[in-house]
């Protein structure tokens, strides 16, 4: 029998789903996509919140990047009450903000199941790397629509933010911010982190604040208020250390929860209770 390369075991375990953690109860996925996780009918996304429910991962808020994914998201609020939904353009998609799309975001957001308006903001990384992303003028202007759209219709705003801190910052001053802000994945250094506490921002931080080169990101996590501090998977991306690199899912969250509770020096308890009362106060919802 041919045994295994290092590159072929390598490569197997991309595709091995990590281990469950052991049950942490109490927490919220602050922001999770499960339509790219394979939750695009009722009975998979089912599946998905039945093994994070198993670990104590009691709802979540699955989240949109584009129109289709956006009614998969509303659809999916509406088949399972432990899933509610954020919907909008991602910036890279920012383009696609024509008149239809903006009516029927409209309507999405009036939506009970809805509970946020996200994900929107700014990414200058994927300009020039990819074709169809959308240039940081087209990105500007879709910020500023949902930034209206989430003050009008008073549910949170969920900001993506890479690579593009202080433009950020400076268009949310500029439009003034809608009363309660999620920064999605938090990924700004211990200035950034500051400036978005003083503002009131809630911080949302997923699997990168336990990655072994996140050091910058671990004085961020540390000096936000226990009033301000989410977590999240962002799965199928960003699995918590040691399973980087391997599919992530909502079950995946006690393991981020836990960094962020040896980060804090808070027991694991503790946390999840933190974390999972943010989340049911900052989306407004029933949130089990
Ligand atoms: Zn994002
Ligand atoms: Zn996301």
């Amino acid at each position: 029998m041919k045994t295994e390369s290092a590159k072929e075991a390598k490569k197997r375990r991309r595709r091995e789903p990590p281990p469950d953690p052991a049950p942490l109860p109490g927490l919220v996925d602050a922001h999770t996509h499960l339509a790219a996780c394979g939750g695009r009918d009722a009975e998979s996304v089912r599946a998905i919140l039945d093994h994070a429910q198993a670990v104590g991962v009691e709802a979540v808020v699955t989240v949109a990047d584009d129109m289709i994914d956006a009614r998969w998201a509303v659809q999916a609020a509406h088949w399972d009450e432990r899933a509610f939904a954020a919907v909008a353009l991602h910036p890279t998609h920012a383009g696609e903000l024509d008149d239809a799309a903006r009516a029927e975001l409209e309507e999405m957001v009036a939506d009970p199941r809805v509970v946020a308006v996200g994900e929107t903001g700014l990414d200058y990384y994927w300009p020039g790397k990819s074709e169809s992303a959308a240039s940081p003028e087209v990105q500007k202007d879709a910020f500023v629509w949902h930034i209206d759209l989430a003050k009008r219709i008073g549910k949170p705003l969920m900001i993506h933010n890479r690579e593009a801190d202080q433009d950020l910052l400076d268009i949310l001053a500029a439009e003034g911010s809608p009363e309660v802000v999620i920064m999605h994945c938090f990924s700004g250094d211990r200035n950034v982190a500051r400036e978005c506490v003083d503002r009131g921002y809630l911080l949302s931080f997923s699997g990168t604040v336990s990655f072994a080169n996140a050091d910058e990101l671990r004085e961020a996590a540390l000096l936000v208020p226990d009033e301000q501090i989410l977590v999240e998977t962002d799965a199928p991306f960003l699995t918590p250390h040691p399973y980087r690199g391997q599919p992530n899912q909502s079950y995946c969250l006690p393991y981020t929860a836990r960094a962020l509770a040896a980060i804090r020096g808070t027991d694991d308890e503790t946390m999840a209770g933190i974390l999972g009362g943010n989340a049911r106060r900052a989306y407004q919802a029933p949130l089990q």
